[in-house]
């Protein structure tokens, strides 16, 4: 499986004329190697070249990236870009970087170090990361299914009096007992008018009778994500709160019966937002339709009214549009998708009529 993402990745190689390529995005290091230490936050740098690839690791990972890793693993003893640089192979003039994962630090001791031409790039692994196999596949959808049972944990469990971090942190617990390495972000249960803030943090406030209660979630399996939006009412809704959801379910509907392969991400965008106009919300949903979901739980590709991609088999977006008043509160609904051959599999699974609780 790696040898296969190495080799489409030496053919980007040869089309940008480089001799080799410098990554640093730590989940291009895991895609392209399978090595977990990578995610862990520290800075790892893997080099590949033509028929080669050598990861350097420091005497803390030895072990584990020997373990992991399917290419070459060499000890980092000084972490200098000195050493780093002595393992390019000879004759390497061209060097890429990724421009958007090495600080611009490193790039000045890189280029006082390496006697070699240093060569921006973008998205070189993005574009390879864009397509999921069925191994990706397989983790995703375990992470939904993971979502999807976290999210009924959490209806369980809510009730007035209990504070939004309170549920979060159940949230939170529930996914890691069901094996989760850890939430795939940062959960977010936002209630009453705080649910009008797209991305609220949870926090001490406690949830009261009448509340929309927004919970975005999402767990990370072997360094998948899954993002996934419910939002419930605590109490018998209110009109309004049923007009909202209502519009905010019938938008989404729209957009997931428009996903197939071929289909340009800015229209499925479009007929979830002229729903929401047309009901009298306008303005409302200040945000992209969806994005991609993978290692990371923003990725490419973009769903809006400026995006210029076309949905292609393999790819896995979330739908998600919302109506956000200030003052009464908020709702999104997500679901995750996999755009296939012929269609779509949506991966979220949690029920989607209004919850009153
Ligand atoms: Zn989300
Ligand atoms: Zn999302």
């Amino acid at each position: 499986m790696y040898d296969g993402r190495l080799r489409k990745l030496e053919l980007k190689l040869a089309e940008s004329g480089l001799d080799a390529f410098l990554i640093s995005n730590p989940h291009n290091v895991y895609y392209l190697t399978g090595f977990y230490g990578a995610l862990g936050g520290d800075q790892f740098f893997l080099l590949v070249a033509p028929g080669e690839a050598v990861l350097p690791v420091d005497f803390r990972y030895l072990e584990e990236a020997m373990e992991e890793a399917s290419v070459r693993v060499v000890e980092w003893k000084e972490r200098t870009f000195n050493e780093l640089v002595l393992l390019l192979p000879e004759g390497t003039r061209r060097l890429g970087f990724e421009a958007d994962a090495l600080t611009v630090d490193q790039h000045r001791r890189l280029e006082e170090t390496a006697e070699v031409e240093l060569v921006p790039t973008s998205r070189v692994v993005g574009s390879l990361r864009l397509h999921k196999d069925q191994v990706e596949i397989e983790r995703i959808s375990m992470a939904a299914a993971l979502a999807d049972a976290a999210f009924e944990h959490a209806v369980g469990i809510l009730e007035p009096g209990l504070t939004e971090r309170d549920v979060a942190s159940e949230i939170e617990c529930f996914m890691r007992r069901r094996g989760a390495d850890k939430p795939s972000f940062e959960t977010i249960v936002a209630s009453g008018s705080r649910s009008a803030i797209p991305h609220a943090c949870s926090t001490g406030k406690p949830i009261a009778v009448g509340d929309f209660v927004k919970i975005d979630l999402g767990a990370s399996i072997a360094g998948y994500s899954s993002d996934m939006t419910r939002t419930v009412v605590v109490g018998e809704a209110a009109a309004e709160q049923r007009k909202i959801y209502k519009t905010v379910l019938t938008a989404q509907a729209a957009a997931l019966e428009l996903i197939g392969p071929g289909v340009s991400c800015r229209e499925v965008d479009a007929a979830a937002r002229s729903i929401i106009d047309g009901a009298g919300y306008a303005g409302r949903f200040a945000h992209g339709l969806g994005h991609g979901v993978g290692l990371e739980v923003h990725e490419s590709p973009t769903l809006s009214p400026k995006s210029d991609e076309v949905l292609e088999p393999g790819v896995v977006v979330t739908i998600e549009p919302g109506v956000y008043v200030a003052g009464l509160g908020g709702v999104r609904i997500e679901d995750m998708v996999l755009v296939t051959g012929d269609g779509k599999e949506i991966l979220s699974h949690a029920p989607k009529e209004l919850i009153q609780i």
